[in-house]
């Protein structure tokens, strides 16, 4: 076995800055639970009133595919937070997942669940998905 000398060609993360990443990562997990909860009760309200009357069958299954849509992209949102998570336990939160280069620390803290840099960004999509959580109170409106 070679020593065991690890790769650390690349900057690094401080302790302050490993710190922080795991803050903004911890804080976005929180959002998405409590955004999961808000919006099962929001449904459930939702249900009781709509269900009074007769209600739309196609309305009701539009609301349920939405609300099954919305769950399944914040449970891979939460299932990337928790890799995030372990990459930072790893050191290898900053590694780009395609090239190998170094993803900067103003990248990270903006896009905590990244796994490329900048330049090899394919990670848009689920960024885009943290925002959109991160912004909306009503999970259900259209
Ligand atoms: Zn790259």
């Amino acid at each position: 076995m070679k020593n065991d000398n690890k790769k650390r060609d690349r900057a690094g993360l401080t302790d302050k800055e490993k710190e922080k990443l795991r803050e903004v990562l911890l804080e976005n997990r929180e959002r998405i639970l409590d955004n999961a909860r808000s919006g099962l009760e929001l449904s459930m309200n939702r249900d009781t009133d709509l269900g009074r009357d007769s209600i739309d069958e196609s309305t009701g299954e539009e609301l349920l595919s939405t609300a099954l849509r919305l769950r399944d992209r914040e449970k891979k949102l939460l299932d990337k937070i928790e890799e995030a998570l372990e990459r930072l336990n790893e050191e290898t939160i900053n590694e780009c997942e395609d090239c190998g280069g170094e993803i900067g620390f103003g990248r990270l803290l903006v896009r905590p669940v990244t796994t490329f840099c900048v330049d090899c960004k394919e990670d848009r999509e689920v960024h885009e998905d943290m925002a959109e959580i991160g912004h909306r109170r009503a999970p259900f409106k259209e």
